[in-house]
């Protein structure tokens, strides 16, 4: 029997106690998943190829330190020199390991990022005992940077946002860079920027200060692969670098990176999947509007999409679920009456919305809303 946490604490002395991330359902294939951000479609071709022909005595050896020609793949995409680029397994390891590097030895100031935003991030704060403040965001789900105007230890912006889909321009970002007390970090979380029009890289030029996020995971349909990364100024890299090998010294693993490498460099296939995913985003969105719910605007993979009420929301998801379809539910303060729905393909979201609306006619049947 599985032991309750309070137990196992009992069992031995000196046991991790701390809350940890809960992440979506992988409830394995057939069935419409639309719960955990993934990509619809498979990753490029040549990944597949190269996957084939893949020489497996290589796995005999460590791989390369530091991510080899994966790094060199992503230096070129972003135009920066590879000693501006971190690779890790997914960017929750790198995530992770940049609170460590540029949160973990700071002044005791609290770290500030917005109450609805990706969760992770406080939990890697409880983690790493980095003290933290959550700053709310107004009524529409956007910050205003002058909340940020006080003292702090950093400053973490997820964008576009997790959860809401909603991105803020380079004059937030600037806003930010500001605030961030005596030169401590601002991480911008960019998982979902492919998929938008804007990022905040090219900053690094100009704001040593600023370490920029990624994930293949989304837009390059590698969730498995856990492939992630970090661009900022060369002196925040070495002390991400420094971090990690006081952790693990080969964290990319030699598929992952030759992998990794010719997903990057296929950017014609990239552009070709990240378009049909903005559109299938549009114009889900605006079946969603039309049918009275609240979506705003989105400029990611998903959309945020308001039901009227937690209980109405709750109701939704469990309709879907038993009919095959599975998407994410909050049970979080400003929250509850939301669901986040991915972007699946066309056919899904087509599925999708006759069960919705197999709901509502339902529910308009027996008179209660
Ligand atoms: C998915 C996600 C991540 C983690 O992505 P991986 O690369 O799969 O670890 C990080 N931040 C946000 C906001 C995400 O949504």
């Amino acid at each position: 029997m599985e032991m309750d946490r309070e137990s196992k604490s009992r069992f031995v002395a000196g046991l991790y106690k701390g809350e940890p991330y809960t992440s979506g359902e992988q409830p394995g294939f057939g069935v419409i998943k639309l719960n955990t951000n993934e990509n619809p479609y498979p990753p490029a071709p040549g990944v597949l190829d190269a996957l084939k022909v893949f020489d497996g005595s290589r796995l005999g050896l460590y791989p390369k330190q530091d991510g080899g020609k994966l790094r060199e793949a992503i230096a070129a995409k972003h135009g920066v020199d590879s000693k501006n680029v971190f690779v890790g397994n997914g960017s929750d390891e790198v995530l992770a390991l940049s609170f460590k590097a540029c949160f973990g030895f700071g002044p005791e100031r609290p770290v500030l990022f917005p109450d609805v935003t990706y969760s992770f991030y406080t939990v890697w704060c409880e983690f790493f005992g980095i003290p933290y403040e959550t700053i709310p965001l107004g009524e529409d789900f956007r910050p205003s940077a002058r909340d940020y105007d006080k003292p702090n230890g950093g400053i973490v912006i997820c964008n576009p946002n997790a959860l809401t889909g909603i991105i803020e321009s380079g004059d937030f970002i600037d806003a930010m860079l500001d605030e961030a007390d005596a030169k401590s970090v601002v991480i911008v979380d960019e998982a979902y920027a492919d998929f938008a029009s804007f990022s905040a890289v090219n900053k690094i030029f100009s704001a040593p200060n600023l370490l920029v996020t990624r994930s293949l995971s989304k837009s390059y349909s590698l969730a498995g692969l856990r492939l992630g990364y970090a661009i900022g100024d060369s002196r925040l890299i070495e002390a991400l670098t420094a971090v990690k090998d006081s952790f693990n010294s080969y964290p990319v693993g030699a598929l992952a990176e030759t992998l990794g490498a010719i997903a990057i460099e296929d950017e014609v296939y990239f552009c070709t999947v990240v378009d049909k995913v903005r559109r299938t985003q549009n114009e889900t969105a605006d079946r969603f509007r039309a049918l009275g719910f609240d979506v705003p605007e989105s400029a990611a993979n998903f959309v945020f999409v308001g039901c009227g009420s937690a209980e109405r929301a709750k109701s939704i998801l469990e309709y879907l679920r038993k009919n095959g379809v599975y998407v994410r539910y909050f049970d979080k303060q400003r929250i509850r009456d939301r669901l986040r729905i991915s972007i699946g393909r066309p056919k899904d979201m087509d599925v999708l919305f006759e069960k919705l609306e197999e709901y509502l006619a339902l529910q308009e049947h027996s008179g209660i809303e």
